[in-house]
Formats: structure tokens, C-alpha cells, sequence
């Protein structure tokens, strides 16, 4: 069984697994509270607008076993949440955020996430002392766009959820142009990867200040929209908002 926890309104998430009556948790991009700045605080800094559901990863009252980190951005990779989990948790991250994570000299363990190759099955991604049954891998890469992967190439038989939101999210082509691709990218994905369950994730309206936040645009997207917008006829998934807080449990 597998539990899925959405910590805030944004992307940060807690999985729980259980292996053979085995739990083990992995958070991902967890940002608890606080600000998360970028560059430096008169360029972007950004608060949730909604508590997420726990201040400290105590809170949360179960055992970490993982974090996974997807992104080197500071609403992904938070420093003084992850601080506060154990130094002994290994740490999975996208290769800018690894490196950044190791400057901090505060966990023992930190891997970066292999791109998944083209054609490789997510069942040979089990890596650096994950339950074999857990694969961490990173669908697109500068070698391959996410939209190269065909479900039945990669020995993906079903996907029980994707996790993408509907906020399109663009800065200005000098300050790095599009953040979140939105919802018309997420009803492609969803439309080649048929997920059981489509979940929003990193579609929060955060209160920001800074240069970024008078100049970022945001679209929000509604599934209907963005079905017609890419000549889509029908989701293939249901899509689903989980606030701070909430779960969804599936097999
Ligand atoms: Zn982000």
C-alpha cells in the first residue's frame, strides 16, 4: 500500500510505503516554513500563503527513510527544513541540488538521481540502498525530454499517479523564463502516461517579494482548458487537488 501526503499546498510531499509489512517514508522537496529565497532576498523571496500541515518534520511522527530533492530551487531544496532531518537519512537529488546539499556537511549519505535511460526499465533503478521494489530515477534529462518516454519502453505497465500542476508559471526570458509548465503539458503527460490518478502539486499562489514577484506571470489553467487547448478530446485521469494536509492511499 502506498500513502500519499501532500505537506502544503505547494510540492512538498510524504510517501509511505510498506515492503513486506516494512514502512518506509520518503519526503519529497519538503518545505515546511519560512521563507525560501533565491539569489538574494530583493531578487526573489516567497512565503506559503497556507500553513503546510506540520511546522517540523518531527511533527510528522514517523521514521524518515529518504528525501528526495527535485530540484536545486529553494522552494524545493529548503536548507533549514532539510536540516532537520537526521544526518544518517540518505538524501537523493537532481545533480545542482546534490551539490548544494553537500556544501551544508550535513547528512553522510547524498546520491545524485541517474537519468532514467531510454529504454531502460524503472525496475533496474533501484540505487544506493533503496528497497529493491523502489526505483529513483529522472524521467527527462538534457539528454531526453520527458515526452520521449513511452510507458511500455521503460517496463512502466501502470502508473498509479502523476504529480503536476496547472499553474503555468513564467519569469521573464532573462530571469529564466518558464518556471511551471502547466496544465497544458500536464494533460499531454497525462494523455501518454494514462496515470490512474493526475494530483496537482506546486500550484500554491505564494506571497512573494522581490524583483521576480512583479514580474512573474501566472496562468492557471483549468483540465478543461487545457484539453482543448492541445487538441485533447478527454483526460484519461482524474485530476485531483489534495490540500495542506490531505492523503489519498492506493495499492
Ligand atoms: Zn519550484
Amino acid at each position: 500500500m502506498v500513502i500519499l501526503k501532500h505537506l502544503n499546498e505547494d510540492t512538498s510531499w510524504l510517501i509511505q510505503f510498506t515492503f513486506n509489512s516494512t514502512p518506509f517514508n520518503i519526503l519529497i522537496d519538503p518545505w515546511l516554513k519560512g521563507p525560501q529565497t533565491d539569489y538574494w532576498k530583493l531578487f526573489s523571496t516567497q512565503w506559503h500563503a497556507i500553513p503546510s500541515c506540520v511546522e517540523h518534520i518531527s511533527d510528522l511522527g514517523v521514521q524518515i527513510h529518504a528525501v528526495v530533492i527535485s530540484h536545486e530551487w529553494t522552494d524545493h531544496c529548503h536548507k533549514a527544513t532539510l536540516l532537520e532531518v537526521e544526518k544518517e537519512v540518505p538524501v537523493y537529488a537532481t545533480d545542482k541540488a546534490a551539490d548544494i546539499i553537500r556544501s551544508w556537511k550535513h547528512f553522510d549519505k547524498v546520491y545524485n538521481i541517474p537519468p532514467l535511460a531510454p529504454g531502460q526499465s524503472w525496475k533496474t533503478s533501484s540505487i544506493n540502498g533503496l528497497p529493491k521494489q523502489l526505483g529513483i530515477a529522472r524521467a527527462a534529462s538534457s539528454q531526453a525530454d520527458f515526452q520521449y518516454y513511452h510507458s511500455a519502453s521503460n517496463g512502466i505497465e501502470e502508473i498509479s499517479a502523476l504529480l503536476h500542476g496547472l499553474h503555468e508559471v513564467t519569469n521573464p526570458k532573462v530571469l529564466g523564463g518558464k518556471l511551471n509548465l502547466g496544465g497544458r503539458n500536464a494533460v499531454q503527460v497525462a494523455h501518454n502516461c494514462k496515470p490512474k490518478l493526475w494530483i496537482g502539486t506546486h500550484d500554491e499562489v505564494k506571497v512573494g517579494k522581490g524583483l521576480v514577484s512583479k514580474v512573474l506571470k501566472r496562468r492557471i489553467w483549468s483540465v478543461e482548458e487545457a484539453l482543448k487547448e492541445e487538441g485533447l478530446a478527454d483526460s484519461d485521469a482524474k485530476f485531483r487537488v489534495l490540500r495542506s494536509g490531505e492523503q489519498v492511499e492506493f495499492d
